[in-house]
C-alpha cells in the first residue's frame, strides 16, 4: 500500500480491527519514510448480478436505486434508518444466494416486496399498488384483504410474541 503523503511503498499495519458488524477490516497503517499515518478499510467486493429489465436490456445492479424505492413508500412510516439498511442487505444477500449471473428486475421487485411485508403494512401497500399497478379497486382491496388474513399481521400481537 503506497503512502498517499510521499507515495512510498513501504506502509506498516500498525492496528487491524473488525468493523461494521464483521464485514470490514479497519487497518491504521504508517508510512515508514515519512511517519505520516493513515487508515485503510477492506470491504469484500461481492459482485451482485446483473438486472435485466422487462424491455429486455441490462443493467448494473444499483443498491441506491433500491433505497430510493423502499424510502419512497416508506416516507413517514415509523421504521428506523436501520432496519431499512438490514431489509437492503437482506435482498441484496438473496439475489447473491440465488448464483445467477443475471436476475428479473420482477425479482427484484418481489424481494423489495416481501422486506416491505415485514417491515410496515403501509409501505408494502404503497409499493405494491405502484409496483403491480392494480387494476382497480378490487384487485386493491383483494390484497388488502389478503394480507390481513396473515397473523403475523395482527397489529396487537406483533411485539410481544416473539
Ligand atoms: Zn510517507
Amino acid at each position: 500500500m503506497h503512502c498517499p503523503f510521499c507515495g512510498t511503498y513501504e506502509t506498516k499495519v500498525t492496528d487491524s480491527r473488525l468493523v461494521a458488524e464483521g464485514d470490514q477490516v479497519r487497518r491504521r497503517r504508517q508510512c515508514l519514510t515519512c511517519g505520516e499515518r493513515f487508515t485503510t478499510y477492506e470491504t469484500a467486493e461481492l459482485v451482485m448480478p446483473r438486472v435485466i429489465k422487462a424491455d429486455g436490456s441490462r443493467e448494473t445492479f444499483d443498491a441506491q436505486k433500491l433505497r430510493a424505492g423502499m424510502l419512497r413508500a416508506l416516507e413517514k412510516r415509523p421504521v428506523s434508518a436501520e432496519s431499512i439498511e438490514a431489509a437492503i442487505e437482506r435482498i441484496r444477500q438473496h439475489l447473491r444466494a440465488k448464483g445467477e449471473r443475471e436476475v428479473n428486475a420482477r425479482q427484484i421487485g418481489e424481494a423489495v416486496m416481501q422486506q416491505l411485508k415485514r417491515l410496515d403494512q403501509v409501505a408494502y401497500i404503497r409499493f405494491a399498488s405502484v409496483y403491480r399497478r392494480f387494476q382497480d379497486l378490487d384487485e386493491f382491496r383483494a390484497e388488502i384483504d389478503r394480507l390481513a388474513q396473515e397473523p403475523k399481521f395482527s397489529p396487537t400481537d406483533e411485539s410481544d410474541k416473539r
